[in-house]
């Protein structure tokens, strides 16, 4: 086939055609048990009936208006965010990128103050302004110069954030857990020392949930699992399950600098994109789904413990719920690949980390399957590195 595409991404030699609930089938007639979630995004399992339903429908009544309108999904769906979050007002988007742009916007006139500190590792998007927040060097190759004013701390290091947040500092911007930076979890002791620092110096926190917000980690948000109290939240990937759209969730106090004209998306609060969002919430946002996730992530951790404990290839296995890292002592690409032949699909995170996000509702027997399949790959690559090695 002719190929008209730019060459951004390094693709698969894998083409869809069908997917259900956690399996994908190729063009070629390959069924994979796909836990990549479409990079947590079909958080539900693909086609999930209830979703498609409600976008069935919704394409049968309306599919745009624009935000001229007062439109009752846009409200319903914002207070099932407002609830779940505990902040109280939403903004609506197309992506991740977009809703952390608003959130940086946001913070910059509520405090009338230029600086944005992020962490090192963390992604946040590729406009300018979150390719600026993203703590990666390899995302701004090429574009720069960059818009003035963001700084870095490195993850986790508890010294440097009353060093870099001062009373110039609009907002600090952090993943609770990073997702593409590998998986790596924050501690207490770090987000404790942010809450304090931040509030001393009246810096805003906004919270970067679009990875492993939605239910991903086994709460509605990861920043609750810790006593944490961003000011903004954004979310997108899961928010639709596959229908593209992006969320920036804020405190009321943040209402009169997002007034009318401030900011804006033709697109954004979609209603077919919005019924999607409804059904995900719904079934995602109830107590014993999220209870779930949490035993679901436990058993499929600390299996991979029990039967990786003896690779010497395989460095450390950490998550939070269906958010797990297994990293490697060399690239996690490798291990892609083999899985994908053997009819598994997986990603990487950072170049060392095999990154899992499986549908919330993944089964038992799936993780069954995944998890010996899983330790066959590693085992048959750990013979390979150590006699290279
Ligand atoms: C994917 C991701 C983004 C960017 O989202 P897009 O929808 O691709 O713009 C931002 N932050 C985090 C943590 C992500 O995982």
């Amino acid at each position: 086939m002719t190929q008209s595409l730019f060459p951004t991404y390094q693709r698969w030699d894998i083409r869809p055609k069908k997917g259900l609930g956690c399996w994908l089938q190729s063009e070629d007639g390959k069924e994979y048990l796909d836990f990549t979630s479409g990079i947590g995004v079909t958080s539900l399992g693909h086609c999930n009936p209830e979703v498609g339903k409600a976008v069935k429908y919704q394409l049968e009544h309306f599919w745009h208006t624009s935000n001229l309108f007062t439109l009752t999904i846009q409200e319903q769906v914002a207070n099932l965010l407002s609830e779940a979050s505990g902040l109280d007002r939403v903004f609506f988007c197309n992506s991740g990128a977009e809703a952390n742009e608003a959130a940086i916007k946001l913070a910059k006139k509520a405090t009338g103050r230029k600086k944005i500190i992020s962490c090192l590792g963390s992604f946040h998007g590729r406009t300018y302004a979150t390719m600026g927040a993203t703590g990666q060097e390899k995302v701004r190759i090429g574009y720069g110069p960059m818009l003035e004013q963001f700084d870095y701390i490195s993850f986790n290091d508890i010294a440097s954030v009353s060093k870099k947040i001062d009373g110039d500092t609009a907002a600090i911007m952090l993943e609770v857990v990073q997702g593409e930076g590998g998986i790596n979890l924050a501690t207490k002791e770090f987000l404790t020392e942010i809450q304090e620092v931040a509030s001393k110096n009246g810096v805003l926190i906004i919270v970067d949930e679009i990875q492993t917000g939605i239910g991903r980690t086994g709460t509605c948000f990861a920043y609750q699992q810790f006593d944490f109290s961003p000011h903004i939240v954004t979310v997108a990937k899961a928010l639709g399950n596959g229908l593209p759209i992006g969320a920036m969730i804020g405190k009321a106090e943040l209402i009169e600098y997002f007034g009318p004209g401030s900011h804006g998306s033709t697109f954004g609060g979609n209603p077919v994109s919005l019924v999607a969002c409804k059904a995900t919430l719904e079934s995602i946002f109830q107590d014993e789904f999220l209870a779930l996730i949490e035993q679901k992530g436990h058993y499929l951790k600390s299996q991979l413990k029990q039967q990786l404990s003896n690779s010497n290839y395989v460095v450390d296995i950490r998550g939070m719920g269906l958010m797990i890292g297994i990293e490697l002592a060399s690239e996690a690409n490798d291990i892609v690949i083999k899985l994908q032949e053997a009819g598994m699909l997986t990603l990487s995170a950072g170049p060392n980390v095999l990154r899992l996000l499986p549908p919330l509702n993944v089964s038992y027997e799936e993780m069954d399957i995944a998890i010996q399949r899983i330790c066959q790959a590693i085992h048959s690559q750990s013979g390979i590195f150590l006699t290279q090695k």
